[in-house]
Parts: structure tokens; sequence; C-alpha cells
């Protein structure tokens, strides 16, 4: 599969090494922005008001503001 941004942005053909955990589209290192997604819980005393679901991946169409490049 080929990056969706190169594709559509640069009619161009790179290798997409992901796929965003949003809308699906697949994304290559230069369009794709790396994220922890954190779920709220119930809060009791002593544990954390957050836990961690673990890393997400997103174009660069889907990316939170907390999101990273994976390349700079
Ligand atoms: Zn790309
Ligand atoms: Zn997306």
């Amino acid at each position: 599969m080929n990056c969706f941004e190169c594709a559509t942005e640069h009619q161009a053909t790179t290798p997409a090494v992901t796929v965003c955990s949003q809308c699906g589209a697949a994304s290559c290192t230069r369009h794709t922005r790396v994220a922890h997604a954190h779920e709220e819980v119930e809060y009791s005393p002593g544990a954390p008001s957050e836990t961690d679901l673990g890393r997400r991946m997103f174009c660069t169409t889907c990316a939170p503001g907390t999101t990273t490049a994976v390349v700079t």
C-alpha cells in the first residue's frame, strides 16, 4: 500500500509504513504522527485518574495536538 497523503497531494507513490487509527488511510513516515491515547478512569485513592491505552498512529489530517512527528 502507498501513502494516501503523498498520492493525493504530490501525486507520488511512497510506500506506507502505517495506517491511521482514525480514518484508516495509509501513510508514510513523513505523514505519520504518533501519540498515546488516554482514557479517563474513575478516581480511586492512590490510583491514577487516567490510563494509557497505548500508542496510536495518525495521518496528518487526523492527528490531535499532542502528537509528534516520527521524522523531522
Ligand atoms: Zn506520505
Ligand atoms: Zn487519518
